[in-house]
């Protein structure tokens, strides 16, 4: 398979992953000049401010999971295929120098396991690091259950990482995707915590300890493939804020790509609006103080007693 093909089957593939800022719309017109539906380039935001774009990109969608709501699981028959470290890494710095990117946001399938698939990827951004001496921003996921040495390297590496913790509750998450655990998501996610912390008591005392991390740590959850209520969600969000010291969580609205009993059925619409409305009270969470929100959430709590239906529907 030539780049070019690889190229578009791993944009194509990560365009479900919302937890960089990103976003497109199909005007359908043929015979006119640009695109703001094709996938590949998105865009997030610089510490100071600057809108940047990233290729966006998977290093595989090979997978040896099966999550309920993803187009790449292992039952489905989608054509596969994968980068080698050097690949990945001529062709970010190739679009570097051509100016059509200012970083990378890389995300993956799990080939054999986590660990395995986060050697070839650490080895990707090192090939970009240290022989093409790349500076500009890379934003890695972390595969659920990777190893602490792992997690350390690839922290050491790129400027953001995220661990996605995909559903509201260790239920749902069971029911939808089996091969990922709390544990398995929440123990990566505490590593990461715990050693931004210690690199910044570090760069207190040495002017040139290294860096873990810099743009700190994110994740992803998808909103409507399961029952969990907004203030759920709302609580396990401030959770995640205050326990793990996350810079952002990311909603993505449930997109319907499997035909799966654990799911919602396949026409159902995904939920914008209310991915919307958890985006605005997310933003109250990270930009108000504790008795304002604790004030706000007991509002949605009084105002969801008052409207849920008792058993006669009134
Ligand atoms: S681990 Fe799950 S969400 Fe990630 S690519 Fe594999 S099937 Fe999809």
């Amino acid at each position: 398979m030539d780049m070019f093909e690889k190229l578009k089957i791993l944009t194509d593939a990560a365009k479900y992953d919302a937890s960089c800022s990103s976003s497109g719309t199909d005007r359908g017109a043929g015979g006119s000049v640009g695109s703001a539906a094709a996938c590949g380039i998105c865009h997030s935001w610089s510490a100071d401010g600057r809108c940047i774009s990233l290729l966006k990109v998977l290093y595989t969608n090979y997978c040896e999971f099966d999550c309920a709501f993803c187009i790449n699981r292992k039952s489905n028959d989608v054509k596969r295929t994968a980068f080698t470290p050097r690949e990945l890494a001529d062709l970010t710095i190739d679009f570097y120098k051509r100016n059509y990117i200012e970083g990378l946001f890389l995300s993956s399938g799990v080939i054999k396991n986590a660990d395995y698939t986060m050697e070839l990827i650490i080895e990707a951004i090192r090939i970009l690091r240290y022989e093409y001496g790349f500076n500009g921003y890379i934003h890695s996921k972390v595969i659920p259950g990777t190893s602490p040495e792992l997690v350390e390297a690839i922290g050491l590496l790129a400027d953001r990482v995220s661990v996605n913790i995909e559903m509201p509750s260790a239920e749902s998450l069971a029911r939808v995707a089996p091969d990922k655990s709390k544990a398995k998501i929440l123990t990566p996610m505490r590593a990461i915590q715990s050693r931004k912390e210690q690199a910044t008591q570090e760069l207190a005392l040495y002017r040139h300890a290294p860096k873990f991390a810099p743009a700190g740590q994110s994740t992803q959850m998808i909103v409507g493939a399961s029952e969990e209520s907004d203030l759920h969600i709302l609580r396990l969000t401030q959770g995640l804020y205050d326990k793990y010291k996350l810079k952002r969580v990311y909603f993505s609205a449930y997109i319907p790509v499997n035909n799966d009993r654990n799911l919602p059925a396949l026409d159902t619409k995904p939920p914008l609006l209310r991915e919307h409305r958890l985006y605005q009270a997310d933003w109250l969470l990270r930009f108000t103080n504790s008795v304002q929100r604790n004030c706000w959430m007991m509002n949605i709590q009084c105002s969801m007693n008052f409207s849920t239906p008792n058993a006669t529907g009134h």
